[in-house]
């Protein structure tokens, strides 16, 4: 092994060896992996090799479709075969709400170029003549599914890997990593060290152990999964392969495997592998079957496709894999960590690993991954993964891979965990709570403690009138809604203004005064919005998303070069209320001292008062169009806050809210969020920020791009559009196709029910060429095409006069 090395994967697997190949491709030679044993000796050896492309998150999607295509590539350059049987798969619907689940899937793969399509029940018995028919009401058909050889596809990875330059050292294990100042590693192993400048853990069952050795933990568990190989059936003999099936009722999936199928499942009862400590001597085994965990799902197998009853069993294999809490992988650079890196979590490595290594390749060596991964991004986690928490999700991920979410539909496991100090008031008040980042928080209210449920659908439910009461309060007298799930953020030092003023794109704030911007990076790119507060000359509080917390700071530690600058996620040190309507300015008055009127506290101030005895910062901005205060208080004054508000709400008939009513609300005014309409893919005319980038500052980050995009390519590529739908019990989500003129030209970012205007509204993004159309729009949702009539300003007050009022 050499001694000194640019990169260090740790692990052979599937996703090692993708990472491996493709820091080669794009010129990286001097590089070395890693590997404990032979390659494969983790999860991949056993793999079903199952492939597809479709993913809940349209972004992996993409990922995964390329991972498929790359197959011929590395059989090209390595002589390796893959072992690559295309044999396009099926997704049985074995109820309405599944096939309308299908239908959505569809049309989502739609803007992705993805060939799907809903077929009959009839018409998948001549696709694949073993299901029983009278189970299924239709099904899914994508021709790009099929099966791989682990080991083939590994070894490709790999071996082309070798021929452009890279070493692979067998049989040696990483025992310890050691940072060095300058923020390279020393990696340890038990065949010598070696000194690289940076470190990628690929070690797939091992991650979470390879991650110990930095001092973190990584929320990956691994899970016992089971497939079986039936005996020779004589209904397959002479006939084409059979499809790969995935029947959602009986939470398996089955495929030809030579003369037999076979046959696996996501059984409810799963079981997870080594859940504290992966041993190091765990190799090419197997674990013991248990037949029984998922004999529920072999029942439902058998009268579905009764010909594998009578098959007979011919092999079991029990191996483990790795999940993350929400089944997506964890990539990327660790906050904390100069130069380690994660490729881990890779649950689907045979759909996914050849898209983790191309985002993983790019990003180590230009700085960006080249494409939305926000969803696999090992930022998205933070504090709250403890060792319980992900073992608890992962039980829940595993167990319902194959059932329908909802998007009305909170998941239960490991929750409550964090609550904030009114949790039970809010219970009180009937609140239907949402998780998130382990927070409860509350969605809408209902009228009473028995109905404070959600009845899960895909259409309008049970929240909707009440959500309506909601919207209602806040038109026209006043409501309150927790605002605690924010990100916070203290910025402070002679040197913060600068800072600021250097990585944010709008101008920095005068005391008192709150500026909203966005975030760019250098190739002025949506990496963040906030809400800048300057609370002091030298004393600000940023506010954003909170699940972005480390993805931020992370962008953070890498712009720190300005001297006299401290930042610090306060998070839950502050949290907060917000009052929100016509009422709420005569309310928050009979408790401050301070003037609240427009003259002395405009739209966009920021100061600190005390609310009654409670000290706080108060903040004049509206995220749902009306006259609205944002009030932010430590952890210790929230109830009594809460108190005083409540109290002094009685006599404007003040209304609790929830985050359904506010999404409601900000979608009428055409207000984007992070995650949604605002992403690394657009750029901030693309997403109608334009008029919060500052161009009279001479220097930040993202500038020239940023300007690229307004001058030299008029506003971009895209546009954010809103559009008023024609639906009669379902509204859009998120992520349905937006046609023009009878072709697919977008996609829908969020979407909602407008209380406040009595209609349906969408946004989305659609080419700019497209974008000056005033007709010839439809919104596709759940299989049917809705009239969208696109305007040309924000369905709710427009001129922004109420929230300035
Ligand atoms: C029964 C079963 C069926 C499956 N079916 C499918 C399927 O049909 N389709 C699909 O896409 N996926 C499937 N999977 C999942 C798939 O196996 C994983 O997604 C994939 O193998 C993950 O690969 P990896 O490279 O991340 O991890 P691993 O395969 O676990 O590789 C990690 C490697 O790192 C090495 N290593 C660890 N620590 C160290 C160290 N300290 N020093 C040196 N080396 C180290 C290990 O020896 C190992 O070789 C299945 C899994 C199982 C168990």
């Amino acid at each position: 092994m050499k001694s000194e090395t640019r990169v260090a994967v740790i692990g052979g697997g599937v996703v090692g060896a993708s990472v491996l190949y493709h820091l080669t491709k794009a010129g990286w030679k001097d590089v070395l992996l890693i590997e404990r044993a032979e390659l494969t000796s983790g999860s991949t050896w056993h793999a079903a090799g199952g492939m597809h492309t479709v993913n809940g998150d349209p972004n992996v999607a993409k990922l995964q479709q390329y991972t498929i295509e790359l197959y011929k590539e590395i059989e090209q350059i390595s002589g390796q075969s893959c072992g690559v049987h295309i044999t396009g798969g099926l997704m049985l619907a074995g109820t309405r709400e599944r096939l309308d689940w299908l239908k959505m899937a569809k049309a989502r793969g739609r803007y992705l170029g993805m060939d799907l399509e809903i077929i009959s029940v009839d018409e998948a018995a001549r696709l694949f003549p073993l299901l029983d028919k009278k189970h299924f009401k239709g099904a899914m058909y994508d021709p790009i599914e099929g099966h791989v050889d682990p080991y083939g596809v590994t070894h490709a990875y790999a071996k082309s890997a070798q021929l452009g330059g890279a070493e692979i050292v067998r049989h040696t294990r990483v025992t310890d990593l050691k940072a060095r100042s300058d923020g390279s590693w020393d990696v340890i192993t038990d065949h010598g060290n070696v000194h690289a400048e940076y470190v990628v853990n690929a070690a797939g069952l091992w991650a979470r152990e390879v991650g110990r050795m930095v001092g973190i933990e990584l929320p990956i568990l691994a899970m016992e999964h089971q497939y079986l190989i039936t005996g020779d059936m004589p209904e397959l003999k002479g006939k084409k392969e059979q499809l790969h099936c995935i029947d959602f009722e009986g939470e398996l999936y089955t495929r030809q495997e030579r003369g037999g199928m076979l046959l696996g499942t996501y059984e409810k009862a799963g079981v997870p592998w080594s859940p504290t400590q992966t041993p190091w001597d765990f190799g090419q085994d197997l674990l013991a079957n248990d037949l029984e965990r998922i004999a529920p799902s072999l029942e439902v197998a058998f009268q579905h496709f009764p010909a594998l009853a009578d098959a007979g069993i011919r092999k079991v294999v029990n191996g483990p894999f790795t999940f993350a809490p929400d089944g997506n992988p964890l990539v990327g650079p660790v906050k904390g960590l100069k130069n380690f890196w994660v490729a881990c979590g890779v649950m689907a490595g045979f759909s996914q690993g050849g898209g983790v290594g191309l985002a993983l390749s790019r990003w180590l060596i230009d700085g960006d991954p080249g494409a939305d991964i926000w969803g696999m991004d090992v930022a998205r986690y933070g504090d709250w993964t403890t060792l319980a928490y992900t073992n608890a999700k992962v039980r829940e991920n595993y167990s319902r891979r194959f059932s329908i979410r909802f998007p009305n539909e909170e998941l239960v496991a490991a929750r409550p965990l964090r609550t904030t100090p009114i949790y039970e008031r809010l219970q009180a008040a009937n609140a239907v709570f949402g998780d998130y980042c382990g927070l409860e928080h509350s969605l809408w209210f209902a009228p009473d403690s028995q109905s404070a449920k959600d009845e899960f659908s895909f259409h309008r439910s049970n929240d909707f009138p009440h959500i309506a009461a909601e919207c209602d309060a806040v038109k026209n007298s006043v409501g309150l809604l927790e605002i605690s799930n924010y990100g916070k953020f203290e910025v402070k030092g002679p040197g913060a203004a600068d800072w600021l003023s250097h990585v944010m794109s709008n101008r920095v704030p005068g005391v008192g005064r709150i500026a909203l911007t966005p975030m760019l990076n250098e190739r002025g790119k949506l990496i963040g919005d906030f809400t800048m507060c300057r609370i002091a000359d030298e004393h600000f509080l940023l506010i954003g998303t909170y699940a972005a917390e480390r993805y931020y700071l992370r962008w953070f530690e890498r712009q720190l070069s300005c001297p006299g600058v401290s930042i610090r996620p306060c998070a839950m040190e502050y949290v907060g209320l917000s009052i929100a309507g016509p009422n709420s300015r005569a309310l928050l008055q009979e408790l401050v001292r301070d003037d609240l009127s427009t003259a002395a506290f405009p739209f966009l101030s920021f100061k600190r008062m005390e609310i009654g005895r409670v000290p706080g910062y108060i903040g004049r901005v509206s995220f749902t169009g009306e006259l609205g205060f944002e009030i932010w208080v430590t952890t210790d004054y929230q109830r009594a806050l809460y108190d005083l508000l409540v109290g002094a709400g009685r006599k404007y008939d003040l209304r609790p809210f929830g985050g359904r009513a506010l999404n409601c609300m900000r979608v009428e005014k055409s207000f984007g969020t992070w995650a949604r309409e605002y992403r690394p893919i657009y750029g901030p005319f693309e997403a109608g920020l334009g008029r919060f980038v500052d161009f009279k500052k001479d220097e930040f980050i993202g500038r020239a791009a940023a300007m690229e995009e307004k001058e030299t390519r008029a506003g971009g590529t895209l546009r954010l559009l809103t559009f008023k739908l024609d639906t009669k019990d379902a509204d859009a989500l998120g992520d349905e196709p937006i046609w023009h003129d009878g072709k697919v030209v977008g996609w829908v970012t969020s979407g909602a029910f407008g209380h406040r205007v009595n209609h349906s509204l969408a946004l989305g993004y659609v080419p700019a060429a497209a974008a000056g159309a005033t007709s010839g729009f439809e919104v596709e949702i759940i299989g049917e095409r809705h009239h969208a009539q696109p305007l040309s300003e924000a369905a709710y007050d427009a001129k922004g006069s109420r929230m300035r009022t």
